[in-house]
């Protein structure tokens, strides 16, 4: 491994241009590349609040590594816009270092964040969770002194007449992330808009021959455990690439369909079992996963910020003859019980 290694570009050939501080520039040849580049947390300038620039406006991952890694507190009276998982952390984290939380913030009808976290970071202490409103000002010149939040309507357009002033002296933003994919672009990668980040096969292969790809660089994970598996996968594809060995190729095509925000692989093999990564549109209380006509789970609920497996055997994929499934989250109105393997499926944690 090579630490403190910027990776500048990777070439068709999979000749990879490093730069650092101990060896300089240097170009490394490889048999197979796996792209693992994360993302990034999206910013104020990614969101556009108006108002003036002082100090006091920071991401909750840069929250959690000045209080985590160096000891510091961000602020003593903190708005936090997004319900993200970090920023719900951080929510509890701050309030049990003493600092005031004054809300959470959120332009969505729904949290962004996993359950357990609004349960076990905000309502556990009584920090105020405000849906579908956001941040439309933030004042002060040196130093954050106030933000203004205002209800947002149908369409996410702020209702500034029913606005109303916050003062505090830190706002965090946890807004989301985007995946990190400058590398990905260079090498003309297939991109897919609903995730951000390269069309994949089954086997984590990119759209390029030899270069793989997994974890948020792929598709955002609201767990690691998922970016692990992603990662065996891609890791022992790329081991076999190198070895000069090809995987069967994928021969079905996975399209997203109704109320299904994306979904991950974008492709695969008859002949093996897969696990299918995707998110939905907007939360369901009882749903139905469909595949096609192959597959059909039942759901006990399903929300956008949380991840939803669905396992595919061949015994299914082989009965199906045309190149392409498209996978649909519709509303269900029995009265079922979900059985244990729905629920298992399902990777409620
Ligand atoms: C602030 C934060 C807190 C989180 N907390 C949790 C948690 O508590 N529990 C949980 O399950 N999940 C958590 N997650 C989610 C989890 O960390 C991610 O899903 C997981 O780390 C993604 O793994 P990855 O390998 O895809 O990317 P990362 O872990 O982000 O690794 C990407 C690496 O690639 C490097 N890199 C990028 N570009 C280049 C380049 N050009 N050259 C060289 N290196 C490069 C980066 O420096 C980074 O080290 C958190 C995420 C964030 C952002």
């Amino acid at each position: 491994m090579c630490a403190d290694t910027h990776v500048l570009d990777i070439d068709v050939e999979r000749r990879v241009k490093l730069m650092s501080a101990a060896s300089g520039v240097r170009v490394v040849e490889s048999g197979a590349a796996v792209l693992a580049m994360g993302a990034r947390e999206r910013t104020r300038g990614a969101i556009r609040i108006a108002g003036s620039r002082p100090a006091g406006v920071l991401t909750a991952g840069l929250a959690q590594k000045l209080v985590n890694q160096m000891g510091l507190l961000p602020g003593r009276r903190v708005v936090i816009l997004g319900s993200g998982d970090i920023g719900l952390i951080m929510a509890r984290r701050l309030t049990l270092e003493g600092v005031e939380v004054v809300g959470v913030f959120e332009i969505q009808p729904h949290v962004t964040g996993l359950n357990r976290n609004v349960v076990q970071c905000l309502h556990d202490f009584a920090i105020p969770l405000h849906l579908s409103t956001t941040v439309v000002r933030i004042s002060g010149r040196d130093r954050v002194e106030g933000v203004t939040v205002a209800p947002v309507d149908t369409e996410l357009r702020p209702l500034f007449a029913e606005s109303w002033d916050i003062a505090c002296d830190t706002l965090m933003l946890s807004v989301g992330l985007i995946p990190e994919n400058e590398l990905s672009r260079q090498l003309g990668l297939a991109l897919d808009p609903l995730t951000g980040g390269p069309v994949v096969s089954s086997a984590m292969a990119t759209s390029q021959r030899g270069v793989f790809a997994c974890g948020n660089v792929v598709h955002i994970h609201d767990l690691v455990d998922f970016v692990t598996q992603e990662a065996l996968l891609a890791g022992r594809s790329a081991a076999r690439h190198a070895g000069g060995s090809q995987p069967t190729a994928d021969n079905i095509r996975v399209i997203p369909g109704a109320n299904v925000a994306s979904c991950v692989p974008h492709t695969l093999a008859s002949d093996r079992e897969h696990t299918l990564y995707l998110r939905v549109r907007r939360p369901f209380e009882k749903c139905l996963i469909r595949l096609g006509s192959v597959l059909e789970r039942k759901l006990r609920y399903a929300v956008p910020s949380e991840t939803v497996t669905v396992k595919v055997g061949p015994r299914v994929l082989h009965s199906f003859h045309g190149e392409a499934l498209t996978i649909d989250v519709v509303p269900r109105e029995d009265a079922d019980p979900v059985d244990a393997a729905d629920v298992h499926e399902r990777h409620v944690s």
